[in-house]
């Protein structure tokens, strides 16, 4: 029976999908804004998409995973104000705003591939689904939500009673607060009203993206993307939503607020599931300590991404966690004895061998208990050191890393592994000229390998 904590009713729920009779599950999480790098907080957040992504298919549901790409340019603070995160970046690099997106949206892929994590269903980019948005804030215009200023089109959260006690929190309060030096639009109705389309007028008359709209020139606001997307792909009511806990005080109240006064259906979602953030020394990431760190740094360094990874697991993904370089060794040094145990066990027959029940009902237990990865690694750790027999001790573990995605199944001895291409090259060469019983070349091959890549070849 698997459990999630829900931040939207603060409650630890019994998971039910919406879609009974088929057993599917509609996933969507808030993809990343690609003005800069990933980094390896970034990492954090997607394992623990992929890992509730990969429980949920793992207990046999039908999952559609969506994740959006903000391309569109946004503003650099959550709330409507500040510079906007690509143009910023653009000028920087001296790009334009859709070279940059895309160069940062290759960046974020390549994180995901480093980290092994199975790409989502559906990966949506915000500048491909202007009309979506569009008919959305149309929507919210019908159904008296939305209201037009010079500046911007906004959405009265004062027709959304419910707004300001979203995932339990005091929202007037903070965003009044957040907003304190800035200065808004006079023409708002309440401090709290957020953007749904910018016009293309005023600080924003050279924006770059923009397109038509009933209101003007101009380009969405950064919430309704999500909203309208997710509806899109997953319909005006689905089950899980994910994000950073940064996205709890605005994008996500934002998001609800959308939705539901656009589709006038309610609850837009059925569990809300937030991640807590990465610290590197017990400090936030940021440019100026030098400490956001890339997978591709990681990988540099000599770790391989999955010592990351297995790191990330070491800590439930609703609480925060500290990353340093010692913890990092700790956990590469686990993971190799893992896969020299499972080294070990491979000479054992696995054909029709099935997973120990007890261990594996242990494992599946902690990943129902919220994904609780932490309980479930010591759980691997624990049938590992278990006197069960060696195919079947095998079996299981690999069975476990269908959710956890350390790599278990590409654990090969290294003379297949890490060798360059030409050494196997030369290897699969010597073979062949052996079974055309060729010694004198075969021999030529042994001593070439010995010379060249110091490989001594031992033949049984
Ligand atoms: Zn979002």
């Amino acid at each position: 029976m698997l459990k999630i904590y829900n931040s939207l009713t603060k409650k630890t729920e019994v998971f039910t999908p919406i879609d009974k009779i088929n057993n599917t599950v509609g996933v969507y999480s808030c993809g990343p804004t690609v003005y800069d790098y990933s980094h390896i907080g970034h990492g954090r957040k997607y394992v623990a998409d992929n890992i509730i992504v990969r429980t949920l298919r793992y207990l046999g549901y039908k999952v559609k995973h969506v994740m959006n790409i903000t391309d569109v340019g946004h503003l650099v603070s959550d709330a409507d104000t500040g510079e906007d995160k690509l143009e910023k970046g653009a000028k920087k690099a001296g790009k334009t705003v859709w070279e940059v997106a895309e160069f940062f949206t290759r960046d974020f892929f390549e994180m995901l591939n480093l980290l092994k994590i199975f790409e989502a269903d559906v990966f949506c980019k915000a500048t491909e689904h202007i009309p979506e948005q569009i008919k959305q804030i149309e929507r919210l215009f019908e159904n008296g939500f939305a209201y037009d200023t010079a500046e911007a089109v906004y959405f009265d959260v004062s027709k959304f009673p419910s707004y300001k006690e979203l995932f339990g929190q005091n929202l007037s309060e903070k965003i009044v607060g957040v907003r304190e030096e800035v200065v808004t639009d006079t023409n708002k109705k309440n401090a709290q009203d957020f953007v749904l389309w910018f016009k293309a007028v005023g600080k924003y008359k050279d924006h770059t993206m923009r397109w038509e709209s009933p209101w003007g020139t101009g380009f969405p606001g950064w919430h309704i993307e999500c909203s309208a997307m997710s509806t899109k792909y997953l319909g005006e009511q689905f089950d899980i939503h994910t994000g950073g806990i940064d996205h709890l005080s605005i994008h996500h109240p934002n998001e609800i607020a959308q939705a539901e006064g656009a589709s006038g259906k309610f609850p837009f979602v059925k569990y809300w599931i937030h991640h807590d953030f990465l610290t590197v020394d017990n400090k936030k990431m940021s440019k100026s300590l030098g400490n956001t760190y890339r997978v591709t740094e990681i990988k540099e360094k000599g770790y391989s991404p999955l010592a990351l990874k297995y790191l990330y697991l070491l800590a439930h993904h609703s609480r925060p966690l500290n990353f340093t370089f010692e913890a990092l060794d700790s956990a590469a040094k686990s993971l190799n004895k893992i896969y020299s145990a499972i080294l070990n066990l491979q000479n054992s027959n696995i054909q029709n061998v099935l997973p120990d029940p007890n261990y594996r009902a242990e494992f599946l237990s902690a990943m129902e208990d919220d994904f609780n990865t932490p309980v479930a690694l010591a759980v691997l750790w624990k049938t590992l050191k278990s006197d069960l027999d060696n195919s079947v001790k095998l079996v299981t573990i690999l069975d476990f890393d269908k959710i956890l995605g350390l790599g278990f199944f590409d654990v090969k001895p290294a003379q297949e592994k890490e060798y360059p291409e030409r050494v196997r090259e030369l290897i699969t060469k010597r073979e062949i000229a052996r079974k055309e019983r060729n010694w004198e070349e075969a021999d030529k091959l042994r001593e070439e390998l010995k010379r060249v890549f110091n490989i001594e070849v031992k033949d049984n």
